[in-house]
């Protein structure tokens, strides 16, 4: 199988282009049917999305909205450790129906972060669409309604996903490859 290098990690293709854009079409089509009187607003959340997000819109056949949040995480002065604050949500979204759209849930926690602070802003419903889910790492109890992929906890790249900043232009999904024990 033919490696890929970014900076010190070495990785391989884990999704194939084709296997992307088959399962983004099939999304979509259900979508198509699911949300086609609901005029939703998504939700996209920076960077890591953005590809997702292009790549599915562009199959919906239905009236809707595009929104690109960033969710900051820095370390406050709490003991608490890490501090989370939503950016860019500009618009109202009072009595819609959102879709919220992720690259990838590891751990649960940005995504329910976001759910409870969208949550504020009184939308008719939230639903979480991610490319990708890791199943195995959820901390927290999430609905996701719409699920590219349930992966293992691999640490993957490409596809608008990132590695220290790179590795988010290339085609497919790729998985580090671990370092072989001599
Ligand atoms: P969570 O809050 O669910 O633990 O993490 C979500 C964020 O962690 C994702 O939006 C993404 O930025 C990052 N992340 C989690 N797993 C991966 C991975 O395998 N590869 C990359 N590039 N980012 C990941
Ligand atoms: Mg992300």
């Amino acid at each position: 199988m033919e490696h890929i290098q970014i900076k010190d990690l070495a990785f391989q293709i884990h999704i194939s282009e084709p296997k992307i854009r088959q399962r983004i079409a099939s999304l979509a089509a259900q979508m198509n049917v699911e949300l086609a009187t609901t005029s939703p607003i998504f939700i996209a959340v920076l960077n890591g999305s953005f590809i997702f997000a292009a790549d599915l819109l562009r199959q919906l056949d239905f009236a809707c909205e595009i929104q690109f949040v960033k969710v900051a995480s820095y370390h406050g002065m709490q003991s608490s450790g890490q501090v989370q604050e939503l950016i860019g949500l500009n618009i109202p979204i009072e009595g819609r129906e959102v879709i919220i759209l992720e690259d990838i849930i590891d751990s649960g926690l940005t995504m329910d972060y976001l759910v409870k602070e969208l949550a504020k802003a009184k939308p008719s419903q939230i639903k979480i669409c991610s490319l990708l889910l890791k199943p195995k790492a959820l901390k927290v109890p999430l609905e996701v309604h719409f699920t590219g992929f349930e992966v293992g906890n691999e640490f993957l790249v490409g596809y608008g996903l990132d590695y220290d900043g790179f590795g988010r232009n290339l085609p497919h999904i790729y998985q580090a490859v671990e370092p072989t024990k001599e």
